[in-house]
């Protein structure tokens, strides 16, 4: 008898007929003979609703109180959920990350899981019951309770099913699986039947949020069978596993698109050592993620450069940098918000040329400006104006017939 793990999302759980629905799916994978452990997200909204509650009482609440606000969430869902179960004659048991021994370690709002007990799981699935967790949940070794930040129920389900060796993990959610695009806003987007743990790694750093992305990583790390599915009707959706298991290689797998983004620029720098030394420093201590970095040399001595970092952080970056413009003696500073990256994403590109040229050409021949360029064995990154950044997923998509079953290589 296999173990499988499965996580339901909050949309999944967001009333109590759906509840029922998903009471009714879990106790079908028991009856076709599984060990069933179920991981749910909070009622959805909830998380949301709790977060608010608490900027009405603090604007900045205090972290160990804001985690023990929102671990409640998931302890309503599990709760109802068990009850569901029940109602339909079979034995469920709901488990806080507490009760589990899920230990994380003590960063709140987003703490790491460092190890599961899988005792108490494994006693209960041997007394036969349908084994209900909270997601998103853990505690410390000095048992204060924490959370792993917004979305991370996904990466409890692939933790637990790493802990307990499981034959699988499935995550049921609001959409039929991993597209090509965003289904909402592309034209031709398809559903992918499988994809490499690194090509979903991409995608979910990149704003496809479908996966979290800590959920993937730990999946390629233990090698978890992965499935994203609908929990609202039937379908296989999407399967992640190892680059040796895709059968038939396509050469790009996807185009995503991030408006998050904001570019910075520096002008006028000394072109001597230590100057992105001293500036990047000047950003990591105040902990901000840079992402896309270029320079270039002009004849002069002196050095443009310009990086990319998350729009919310724009503000605080243009202040640090600008307070060492005397110190590292460059000319000016300028912050852009009205930017965009787009990423064509393929485990393919490592084999096939002509990936980035075809990417550039199509963006020309549509008028995009390219502002930005960077580039991996998998993935090419464009930053763009960001009202262009539509039409750019759109022709992107287009070029490399991405909505065709038939755009595929033969190993
Ligand atoms: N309830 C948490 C959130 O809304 C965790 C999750 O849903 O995965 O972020
Ligand atoms: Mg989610």
């Amino acid at each position: 008898m296999g173990v499988i793990v499965q996580k339901y999302g909050g949309t999944s759980v967001a009333d109590s007929q759906k509840i029922k629905n998903v009471a009714k799916r879990i106790t079908q994978s028991h009856k076709d003979g599984n060990s069933v452990v179920v991981v749910v997200s909070a009622m959805g909204g909830s998380t949301d609703q709790l977060i608010k509650l608490a900027h009405e009482i603090s604007d900045k609440p205090p972290e160990r109180e804001l985690d023990m606000l929102l671990s409640t969430g998931e302890q309503v869902s599990i709760a109802l959920l068990a009850m569901a179960v029940s109602k339909l004659g079979f034995h469920a048991i709901s488990l806080t990350g507490n009760q589990v021994g899920i230990i994380t370690d003590g960063f709140y709002s987003n703490a790491r899981i460092k190890s599961i007990n899988n005792d108490r799981i494994l006693s209960e699935l041997d007394q036969g019951k349908i084994v209900i967790l909270a997601g998103f949940q853990g505690i410390t070794i000095d048992d204060e309770i924490t959370t792993l930040g917004r979305g991370a129920s996904d990466t409890t389900a692939v933790a637990v099913a790493a802990s307990l060796n499981a034959d699988r993990c499935e995550i049921y959610t609001d959409v039929d699986g991993v597209y090509t695009s965003d289904p909402r806003v592309v034209k031709g987007a398809r559903k992918l039947d499988q994809i490499t743990y690194d090509e979903m790694l991409e995608m979910a750093g990149l704003g496809t949020k479908v996966l979290h992305s800590r959920c993937v990583e730990l999946a390629k790390k233990f090698e978890v069978p992965l499935s994203v599915r609908s929990s609202f009707h039937k379908g296989e959706g999407t399967i992640i596993v190892k680059e040796s298991k895709i059968m038939e290689e396509v050469v790009v797998s996807g185009v995503t698109s991030d408006k998050d983004q904001a570019k910075v620029s520096l002008i006028g720098l000394p072109d001597t050592p230590g100057m992105a030394a001293e500036i990047f420093q000047a950003l990591a201590d105040a902990s901000i993620n840079i992402d896309m970095i270029i320079q270039n040399a002009s004849q002069d001595g002196t050095a443009d450069l310009s990086f990319t970092t998350a729009e919310k952080d724009l503000d605080k970056t243009v202040e640090i940098v600008s307070r060492i413009k005397e110190k590292v003696g460059f000319n000016s500073v300028n912050g852009d918000f009205n930017i965009a990256k787009v990423s064509v994403i393929g485990i393919g590109m490592k084999s096939h040329v002509g990936i980035a040229s075809k990417t550039f050409r199509v963006l020309a021949d549509a008028g995009i400006n390219i502002q930005m360029i960077s580039t991996s064995e998998i993935k090419i990154s464009c930053v763009i104006k960001e009202d262009q950044t539509e039409n750019a997923v759109q022709v992107i998509h287009d070029v490399f017939e991405l909505g065709h079953v038939d755009n595929k290589v033969s190993n």
